[in-house]
């Protein structure tokens, strides 16, 4: 009886360290990304045509559709930023600052 109260009690305390996180990363997302110049949130940006070489060379790399690269801006138009999330089959996530 007393293993059942122990594993309920640590699911327990699971379920509420797993929805904390959950609230920690929807926090950031919300404030991702922004401008490390002026502080502002970046706006989304849509796709352009011209695609740097680095951000195309990564997607090769990992054979990733060109819709997998997004693209931010400033909205004082310091610099936009070339973002490519962490797939099953990349290491890490891909950034490229580039300047306008
Ligand atoms: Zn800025």
């Amino acid at each position: 009886m007393d293993h059942v109260g122990v594993l309920l009690g640590s699911m327990a305390l699971f379920g509420i360290t797993v929805d904390g996180l959950l609230r920690k990363v929807e926090k950031k997302a919300r404030k991702f990304p922004y401008c490390r110049t002026c502080g502002l949130n970046m706006n989304t940006a849509g796709p352009s045509k011209f695609m740097p070489g680095e951000v195309s060379r990564y997607l090769e790399q990992y054979n990733l559709p060109a819709v997998a690269a997004s693209r931010f801006t400033c909205p004082k138009g310091h610099y936009q930023l070339w973002f490519i999330p962490k797939f099953g089959n990349t290491e890490r996530a891909f950034f490229l600052k580039e300047e306008l």
